[in-house]
């Protein structure tokens, strides 16, 4: 574990022209570091001024007599601070120039350069923040829509750390009564209370692999929900995409086969970050470039959690329609007929399309007839399993609890084939040592996710992910 007896500083602002920003410091010498490069008209002493109050004053660089800046400081006294040590805020004027003085000066007092994420850190090393709620402040910075927001607010208010609480309790509880059947072998197990523990066991696994499964769920919030919208050339998949983001920013044109890029964008969905994919139009070519572009637009389609495949409606079905149906037969996706505000070429496109009718629509780029209808079609597709919409269009928290990390999933499925050994090796009447060594295993691994079980290396990895000053 490091040592946190060391003050460290950071400029915790983006570096760039802004109303203020803020050099922050945290540890023992916090506040002493900040008195003694401050000046207060009235004469305050930062060293005694009262805890989370802020004081005005000049920064002041002694060597040359100079005021560096004028700014406002905050002083915060342990343990009530973002990182449970004392921590003084110093409040510049927004430029680079200014910050970097004072950084300098904060730097030559004393202070360290905080590594990115320290400040975090030393709030999970004080044991403020437990690990699953340090990793939510970098979701959190991350947010893409009120959605993954919400969801990082939750976990970094411990709604994971609850959960996996209460089910390291009971799986502790029954490693308990395994343990003292070992240490009591006199008190032989009854058949019957094995066959609970089993149950029990099975119960826990249950639930812990439900949170597991919540992880797919979680990542379309975190990272977007991967959409490739494809199609033979020509049949207004630019244009789809154009009208979905309402702006222009894809090539469109008449001439077939030029959107050759894969494009990528971000939509908000009633909260749902979606990462729409425009592909080049899926067709057999000997043109190079274009040649490429199938290549990549059939690897969009491998890539993506949904395909929107798009097909002109004002012309018949063609061939190439019927290829591109084909290649995302295996995927989840929606069918767009596209030019609605054209004569439909396709009266009851449900039997022509056999197996795509449930998830057929009609739409139009050019009017907006039919888009709103899509949104909800993609948002519906992805998400129908475990959260409804709430009246306001977004989603109800009722679904529970939703791992949005890698890390906490790993970790979880782990925990409950661990569980399961356990229960493997109960029913087949080994030894209760396996029995206990798999549940303390499946124990740890729970133990993992909140950090009450970490190592440097895990530690590592979650904090150089930060930006400085966080
Ligand atoms: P892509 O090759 O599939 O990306 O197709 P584009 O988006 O470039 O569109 C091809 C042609 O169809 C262009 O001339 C568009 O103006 C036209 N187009 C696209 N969407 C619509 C629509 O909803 N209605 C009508 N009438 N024309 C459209």
């Amino acid at each position: 574990m490091d040592v946190t007896d060391d003050t460290i500083a950071a400029i915790s602002t983006p570096l760039g022209e802004g109303g203020i920003g803020i050099v922050r410091l945290s540890g023992p010498d916090a506040l002493g570091i900040a008195e003694r490069i401050f000046r207060s008209p009235k004469g305050r002493r930062l060293g005694s001024v009262k805890s989370h109050t802020v004081t005005y004053g000049h920064i002041v660089d002694a060597a040359t007599g100079t005021a560096v800046d004028e700014v406002l400081v905050t002083v915060m006294r342990a343990p009530h601070t973002y990182t449970a040590e004392d921590v003084a805020e110093i409040n510049c004027h927004g430029g680079v120039l200014p910050l970097r003085r004072v950084l300098e000066l904060v730097l030559r007092h004393g202070a360290r350069l905080a590594e990115p994420g320290e400040f975090t850190k030393r709030a999970f090393l004080n044991g403020r923040l437990d690990l699953s709620q340090a990793e939510a402040v970098i979701d959190l910075i991350r947010a893409r829509t009120d959605e993954s927001r919400d969801l990082a607010l939750a976990q970094l208010s411990g709604g994971l750390s609850e959960e996996i609480t209460a089910l390291r309790d009971a799986i502790a509880s029954l490693c308990a009564q395994v343990e003292a059947q070992i240490d009591f072998p006199e008190d032989e197990i009854e058949p019957a209370s094995e066959d609970l523990l089993v149950e029990e066991a099975g119960r826990i696994g249950q639930d812990i692999s439900r949170l597991s499964r919540s992880f797919e769920e979680g990542r379309f919030f975190r990272e977007g929900l991967r959409v490739a919208i494809v199609g033979r050339p020509n049949v207004g998949k630019s244009s789809l995409l154009n009208a979905l983001l309402r702006r222009d920013r894809a090539i469109v044109t008449d001439t077939p086969g030029t959107t050759r890029d894969i494009l990528e964008e971000y939509l908000n969905l009633n909260g749902l970050p979606v990462r729409i994919m425009d592909t080049a139009g899926i067709r057999e070519t000997h043109e190079m470039a274009e040649q490429e572009g199938v290549i990549r637009s059939l690897k969009a389609i491998d890539d993506a959690d949904l395909a929107i495949a798009v097909i002109d409606g004002s012309v018949p079905l063609h061939d190439e329609d019927r290829e591109v149906l084909e290649k995302i037969r295996e995927k989840k996706s929606i069918v767009a007929l596209s030019k609605s505000d054209l004569p439909a070429a396709m009266p009851d496109p449900g039997t022509l399309l056999g197996d795509y009718s449930l998830n057929i629509l009609r739409l139009s780029a050019k009017t907006g007839a039919g888009l709103d209808h899509l949104k909800d079609l993609i948002v519906n597709t992805m998400l129908i399993r475990s959260r409804q919409p709430r009246s306001s269009g977004h989603f109800d928290e009722g679904g529970g609890i939703i791992v949005t990390n890698v890390r906490h999933r790993t970790a979880l499925d782990s925990s409950a084939e661990a569980l399961k050994r356990a229960a493997d090796a109960l029913r087949s009447h080994q030894p209760l040592e396996i029995v206990a060594i798999e549940m303390r295993d499946a124990l740890e691994r729970l133990g993992e996710i909140v950090g009450a079980v970490s190592t440097e290396d895990i530690l590592g990895r979650i904090f150089s992910e930060f930006c400085i000053g966080k």
